[in-house]
């Protein structure tokens, strides 16, 4: 097949679908949002900074795509429904849910209160049940799919990491039943677990607050681009894979984890606090 045939049908790979996504004002989910509709699809961008979204949904449309900007805070349930309403009310259908808000809580276990787990868990755990809980009854009736936006930390769980790397773990855990309970419906579940993607979540406090002037401790080179990142996700939903591993050193860590834990765990315990 040639580049430029491959290219059309990557161009028109989602072309009439309706995809929201959350989180889609920085990072991943911005970055998914502009793939998916050069893809071909209608995309609800979703979030809580609505200037954001907006800009984004501007810059869509003038290119010719359809894009809907939507305030939603993912810890409120009521908010995702709201949400997924004005997508039927625009669309009237709704053919992949992208649950991909999420931040990170750093710091030992012996300085976190209970409430930095609570907040973290709100986001990253409950945020994903009450994307996909109110997704579901749509993605049944097209026979969607969903995509959970997990980590290598879904795998790994380092020093000063406990908080995210459990809620990483859960949404493992959802997406693992998920692929049997949903199967009957009809909806893919693809669990997405990317190593360092570009992004602004190591300038995001414990708070959830971004900070603009704060320094990602990650070194450039081992950061693979959103875009790159988000052309691998929307494919492998499309081919409705059960899991993607994002980067080259988080394929290498997962199979470490899966095939020599002990190893990994004495590889891991010389790793810096992140
Ligand atoms: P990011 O650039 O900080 O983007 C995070 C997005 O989540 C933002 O759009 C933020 O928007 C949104 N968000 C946070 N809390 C929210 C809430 N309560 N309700 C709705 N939206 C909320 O980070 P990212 O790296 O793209 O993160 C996306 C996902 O990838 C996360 O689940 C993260 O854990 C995962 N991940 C990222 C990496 C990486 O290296 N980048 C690695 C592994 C996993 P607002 O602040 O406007 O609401």
């Amino acid at each position: 097949m040639s580049q430029s045939s491959k290219q059309t049908i990557s161009q028109g790979l989602w072309q009439d679908k309706v995809v929201l996504i959350t989180g889609a004002s920085a990072g991943i989910g911005e970055a998914l949002s502009r793939t998916f509709a050069q893809q071909g699809a209608k995309v609800a961008v979703t979030a809580r900074r609505l200037d954001r979204l907006e800009a984004l949904a501007n810059e869509l449309t003038e290119q010719g795509y359809e894009a809907l900007a939507l305030a939603c805070d993912v810890t409120q349930r009521t908010s995702v429904e709201a949400c997924v309403q004005k997508v039927i009310d625009q669309w009237g259908r709704l053919d992949v849910m992208v649950a991909n808000a999420g931040f990170g809580v750093a710091g030992p276990l012996a300085r976190l209160t209970a409430e930095d787990y609570q907040r973290q868990f709100d986001t990253n755990v409950f945020g994903v049940i009450h994307s996909l809980k109110v997704a579901l009854p749509h993605l049944k009736e097209t026979q969607g799919r969903a995509i959970i936006v997990g980590s290598v930390n879904a795998y790994v769980s380092l020093a000063h990491n406990s908080a995210y790397a459990m809620s990483k773990f859960a949404v493992r855990a959802l997406a693992q039943s998920l692929w049997i309970e949903w199967a009957r419906y009809g909806v893919a579940v693809t669990l997405v677990n990317p190593g360092f993607v570009e992004s602004e979540i190591r300038k995001v406090n414990n708070q959830g607050v971004y900070k603009e002037d704060a320094k990602d401790f990650v070194p450039q080179w081992l950061m693979m681009p959103a875009q790159k990142a988000a052309q691998q996700i929307t494919k492998g939903c499309f081919k409705r894979k059960r899991e993607v591993i994002i980067t080259g050193h988080g394929k290498v860590i997962v199979f470490l984890a899966r095939l020599f834990p002990k190893l990994t765990f004495h590889l891991l315990k010389r790793a810096k606090k992140t």
